[in-house]
């Protein structure tokens, strides 16, 4: 999924420019180089698109396209949630409004943040309402978020989406980019592992389960015959920075490791990831006691042989 929003990008570049997709390939990857990784590979492809003097501006993209820094995005999408409109004060004093909506197409899903009240005077009307199908002219992207300012552009339209995406969406980045709440891919090394730790969850909610009076007890369920969850923290290193990394039981096979209820075993089995590269997909968070990044993974995957090949025949 990430590697197709990669090469879309590129074919976009090569359409435009004429260059063939291996050459901008290979001047991705030195860029990349160049900047000693710190950059993802969506990130690099812009800068390089740039330098050929190839604009995004006023290019019809998908949502999985849109990248931070993009300006005049072009976009249709289908509304799939509207937060009530909110006030604020501007510097000078006055009455400020803005609100948020969710927009998704059949990639991705984007958060949307309009500043102009003649849009927001959409929402509040309903011309513009949950389930509308919409059309962006001249937003400009912020991080990971459409803006729409007095410049930009929204209305409804008339064109048929396929069925649109609203689950969550993971991006490929830089660990040295991660911020609290993105969904990210990282692939990186394991460059450092710590003894397993163990919990009890409920088996009916699978929430958490406290151990009391030599039972144990969910908040829902009262007590019940809980079930034994191993958790590994990990460090993973990418070449742009480390991470402390939180994997939980069932993310521990995808690791190699068989035997969760064990402790020994788990133990022992520890210095057979270290060093090893994979695919971490996750949600990053603030860890309260250290107030630093963790991040917590959902989906650990073997790094793609066919595609480090691919990879390495183009350098
Ligand atoms: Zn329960």
């Amino acid at each position: 999924m990430v590697i197709d929003n990669y090469m879309r990008i590129i074919e976009k570049i090569s359409k435009i420019s004429g260059i063939d997709k291996e050459e901008i390939e290979r001047k991705i990857e030195a860029k990349r180089a160049k900047l000693s990784g710190l950059i993802s590979k969506e990130g690099a492809a812009q800068v390089v698109a740039a330098e050929l003097g190839i604009s995004f501006d006023n290019e019809k993209l998908k949502i999985e396209e849109l990248l931070p820094g993009m300006r005049k995005v072009n976009v249709v999408g289908k509304v799939t949630k509207i937060f009530p409109t909110r006030t604020f004060k501007t510097k000078t004093g006055e009455d400020g409004k803005v609100a948020n909506m969710f927009i998704a197409d059949e990639t991705s899903n984007i958060k949307v943040v309009l500043w102009d009240t003649n849009a927001i005077a959409l929402l509040d009307t309903g011309k513009v309402a949950e389930g509308s199908t919409i059309e962006i002219l001249n937003g400009s992207m912020r991080d990971n978020e459409i803006h729409l300012g007095s410049f930009s552009e929204i209305k409804p339209t008339e064109q048929i989406l396929g069925e649109v995406k609203t689950g969550k969406t993971f991006r490929e980045k830089p660990i040295s980019e991660l911020k609290n709440s993105d969904n990210a891919i990282v692939r990186a090394f394991i460059v450092q592992s710590f003894e397993p730790r163990f919990f009890y969850v409920c088996p009916n909610c699978r929430k958490k389960a406290n151990q009391e009076d030599g039972g144990f007890f969910c908040p829902d369920h009262g007590k019940v015959a809980a079930e034994k969850r191993a958790l590994m923290n990990i460090i993973i290193d990418d070449g742009t920075e480390t991470i402390r990394t939180v994997a939980f039981h069932d993310t521990l096979r995808d690791l190699g490791f068989v035997n969760l209820e064990d402790f020994t075993e788990i133990s022992k089995q520890r210095e057979n990831i270290m060093g090893k590269e994979m695919i971490f997909q996750g949600n990053v968070r603030s860890n309260k006691l250290f107030n630093t990044p963790e991040f917590i993974v959902e989906k650990i995957e073997e790094v793609n042989p066919d595609l480090l090949i691919a990879q390495l025949e183009n350098n």
